[in-house]
């Protein structure tokens, strides 16, 4: 097959994820018939899922749903415009002023998902000749954010440092002008090897070269620290970041994202971030939802306690049967496999004896670090974990990765 127009030549060339489909080991796109928490129907199975975001297990929490449904029947199901325009409902605010008041900054500004968080406010910051320095590992919808950046304003300088190397991160530091505007961009749990940034480290570089430090906690509110704060609750809140993000698809059990700090800042994203100015603001009942999990958080701690304990029970598990799980300490432990394709065929296996976990390939990682991610929720039960252990540890031995 070929196409009509040149344009298109790209995708009829596009060959790999039809081999794959055809080899019956494509991954991607698989439609979940059933959503109950930590057991999902797939192709009319039931799996025990080990590859949610859901940690906190509250997307399917019946106060969370409750109060969805009745914000849809009096709000309606959009709000059909931006935050900008007719799009910002009371609803927003109130929810803007929970959540400064939960991560301790003055303000808070929603949009409709965490990536358009990231691209709005760090296209936003970062303006003609600044510097911005990012983690390799830090999040695609970070390095968008920059890609927008220069997109705007074509003179960014940008700076990428190896995985949480302050060699490296103070190397580039010292090679700035003292004086030039200075962001250094960061998650604060990195979504794939599921380790916590040394905070305190960077806080020091960042005073001693002047930078300002842009937090990710997507992987980290309701995950890390005591009470579920993230990840300066992490580090005994002895340090801070200057700005901060967080989305709503994940313990928070809803869709969207705010970002947090002074007023001052919050204030200028508002009026400059083109994701929240050009695109339609959070639907009613995904607000209250967030809204809903964000009390829930407060209320229950013993959840985010629990989701830490099966966190550190699987990654022993799964180093104890001889796998390398890297270096996390967090509920995502993954388990690195190798090549794409023993990843490809772990998963594959895997989801045939009734385990979902998501394979993460390169180029996402890099080669020969393809993984099986595997991540937890606070209502898996200690019977479905030690399943989960057995079912992987087998098929590990069976082929000869462990
Ligand atoms: N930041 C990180 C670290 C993430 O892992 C993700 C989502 N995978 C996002 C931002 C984007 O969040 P959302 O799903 O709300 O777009």
């Amino acid at each position: 097959m070929s196409s009509k127009f040149k344009i298109f030549d790209k995708c009829y060339a596009f060959k790999e994820a039809e081999q794959a489909r055809a080899a019956g080991i494509y991954p991607f796109f698989k439609p979940i018939g059933k959503n109950a928490g930590t057991k999902v129907i797939i192709e009319g199975r039931e799996l025990l899922m080990a590859g949610s975001n859901n940690y906190l297990g509250l997307a399917g929490d019946p106060r969370m749903i409750e109060a969805s449904i009745k914000t849809l029947k009096k709000y309606g199901t959009s709000c059909s415009g931006s935050r900008f325009m007719n799009g910002t409902l009371a609803l927003h605010e109130e929810l803007e002023v929970k959540l400064a008041d939960f991560v301790g900054k003055e303000e808070a500004l929603c949009f409709t998902t965490g990536h358009q968080t990231n691209m709005g406010a760090i296209s936003t910051l970062v303006g003609r000749g600044d510097h911005v320095i990012t983690d390799k590992y830090n999040h695609a919808s970070i390095m968008d954010g920059i890609f927008l950046t220069v997109g705007l304003n074509k003179s960014v300088n940008v700076h990428r440092y190896r995985h949480n190397n302050y060699e490296e991160l103070e190397r580039i530091l010292k090679s700035i002008p003292e004086d030039a505007p200075k962001l250094i961009v960061t998650d604060g749990v990195f979504s794939m090897e599921g380790d916590i940034v040394d905070l305190p480290h960077m806080r020091l570089l960042a005073d001693k070269y002047k930078a300002a430090i842009y937090l990710d906690e997507a992987h980290a509110i309701g995950v890390i620290g005591d009470t579920g704060r993230g990840t300066t609750e992490h580090f005994n809140n002895s340090v801070y970041a200057d700005i901060m993000m967080c989305t709503f698809s994940k313990s928070f059990g809803s869709i969207g994202g705010f970002v947090a700090g002074d007023a001052k800042i919050i204030d200028y994203i508002k009026h400059f971030a083109r994701p929240l100015m050009f695109s339609a603001s959070m639907p009613p009942a995904n607000i209250v939802a967030a809204s809903t999990a964000l009390e829930i958080i407060k209320q229950e701690p013993e959840r985010v306690q629990r989701l830490q304990q099966i966190g550190r029970k699987m990654a022993k598990g799964f180093s104890d049967m001889g796998f390398d799980t890297g270096s996390t300490t967090t509920p995502i432990v993954p388990l690195v496999i190798g090549n794409n394709e023993k990843a490809f065929i772990f998963w594959k296996t895997l989801f045939e004896k009734g385990v979902y976990v998501n394979p993460v390939i390169t180029p996402a990682v890099p080669p020969n670090r393809a993984m099986i991610r595997t991540s937890y929720m606070s209502t898996h039960t200690d019977a479905e974990l030690n399943q989960i252990l057995e079912i992987i540890g087998d098929t590990g031995k069976a082929l000869g990765l462990i």
